[in-house]
């Protein structure tokens, strides 16, 4: 009895799923029925992908200064928008500023920063690894397919802005859809390539492939003896349950491939991305039922994005909520080095705090690993491995000797969230290089 003293009793929130008729709040949608909502075909019609319907569906709700910074916003992002109406009504307009899911999906100028010196467009350099197009093959037994550089929502923080969603002001991108023609290279070259276990079906968006597709896909990976495990990425889940409600065909593909995988003794399973409560519903719990009744198992992979998730707060309660839909929490990464999101990025430093939070508050294996996927393509690494980190200059400098070894990889926090000092010495590229040779130097690299 004396050790029950000293157990926490967690607030139960997270068993608390949203089942209001929160639409009805937005201007244009006010007479929009649950039936019509819960429809993934009226939510695909009704998406939002210019600014000025932005405007046209929020009436007199947005100010004018609002949409003005939107529209001043999209002529330098790098990805252009596309919203559900499922996440658009979820958007908190009485604070639109501030709220977590507007902020993901819809910039506005005024918070926009300048990007890192350092930042890349392919900071993953997914292109560097890319032995036949559409596909990365980086770690020695897994891949990532790209089939289409389409998605259902278009995310401000995406770590592909370079080639998804189509061309902005400032981006020329080759996006593409999915055309299986183009992927006979792709499957040959896994078939030649028998080191390779696991594929990510990813993109884009797996929730964009049609059912034909994702049964050509799977078909065509299941039957090469070598390949065990099969992930598809969806953010859709999060975004857009409904299609996993009301989408008969789709979910009937997906449940037939895992089916089919488990017949011939392989792993099937979803990769979805849930970054905040906010986007959590009794739809995304109803979605769930129904993924997890077929045996479908799902993972979450969230980005760690200041103002979205960083607190400890939030980020226990998305552990913990996602869990109890049955998704296993998997990763949440450090925001990558990408254009147009550094007021979105965090330091390392609370990274690792809010990791060693959220440790410990449910079972192991429902706690996510945070990692910094490091720039220039190392992989994924948990956020306390790296080799040295200068807190003061935010300089982390980390190794990776089983992926590339012998290379070394560096990762910048966001210099505006450093000290007065630093933010001084970052404005001078002599001393930044300094500081850089030196962090290396106390790194054992130089
Ligand atoms: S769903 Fe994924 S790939 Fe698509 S825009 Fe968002 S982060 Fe990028």
């Amino acid at each position: 009895m004396s050790e029950m003293k000293h157990l926490r009793v967690p607030n139960l929130e997270h068993r608390n799923f949203r089942n209001d008729d929160f639409w009805k709040e937005i201007p244009a949608w006010a007479n929009v029925s649950r039936g019509e909502f819960s429809d993934h075909l009226w939510q695909q019609k009704n998406a939002i992908r210019k600014v000025e319907q932005v405007k046209k569906i929020l009436g007199d709700k947005l100010d004018d200064a609002f949409l003005q910074d939107i529209m001043d916003a999209m002529h330098v992002v790098p990805m252009n928008i596309r919203i559900t109406p499922y996440i658009f009504a979820l958007m908190d307009w009485k604070d639109p500023a501030n709220c977590p899911l507007r902020m993901q999906f819809l910039p506005i100028k005024s918070q926009l920063l300048p990007d890192h010196p350092f930042h890349m467009a392919d900071s993953l350099a997914e292109d560097a690894d890319m032995p036949v197009p559409m596909l990365t093959h980086r770690y020695p037994d897994k891949a990532l397919f790209l089939p289409t550089t389409i998605c259902p929502v278009y995310c401000s923080y995406c770590t592909r802005s370079r080639i998804i969603g189509g061309s902005t002001e400032t981006v020329e991108k080759e996006t593409y859809g999915a055309n299986q023609k183009k992927w006979d290279d792709v499957f040959e070259y896994i078939v030649k390539t028998p080191q390779l276990e696991d594929i990510v079906v990813s993109g884009g968006d797996a929730y964009m492939l049609t059912p034909k597709q994702i049964r050509y896909i799977g078909e065509n990976l299941l039957k090469i003896p070598h390949i065990r495990r099969i992930r598809l990425a969806t953010k859709g889940i999060a975004i857009f349950p409904m299609k996993v409600l009301t989408d008969d065909a789709w979910v009937e593909a997906v449940s037939d491939i895992a089916k089919l995988g488990r017949a011939f003794g392989k792993q099937v399973v979803i990769h979805t991305h849930f970054s905040s409560t906010k986007e959590i519903t009794k739809w995304s719990q109803m979605a769930m039922d129904r993924l997890f009744s077929l045996g479908i198992i799902v993972r979450n992979q969230a980005v760690l994005q200041a103002g979205v998730n960083d607190s400890i707060e939030e980020m226990v309660q998305l552990t913990r909520q996602v869990s109890y839909m049955n998704i296993q929490p998997y990763y949440v990464y450090m925001h990558d080095m990408v254009p147009g999101c550094e007021h979105l990025r965090t330091t390392l430093k609370e990274g690792e705090e809010i990791e060693k939070a959220v440790r410990g508050t449910t079972a192991g294996f429902n706690t996510p690993t945070f990692v910094c996927d490091l720039p220039g393509g190392g992989g994924k690494r948990h956020v306390a491995s790296y080799e040295y980190y200068d807190e003061e200059n935010g300089i982390s400098v980390w190794k990776a000797p089983y992926v590339k070894p012998g290379q070394h990889f560096v990762y910048y926090d966001p210099i505006h969230k450093l000290s007065s000092e630093a933010q001084e010495r970052w404005s001078d590229a002599n001393i930044r290089k300094q500081m850089v040779d030196d962090a290396l130097k106390k790194a054992g690299i130089k």
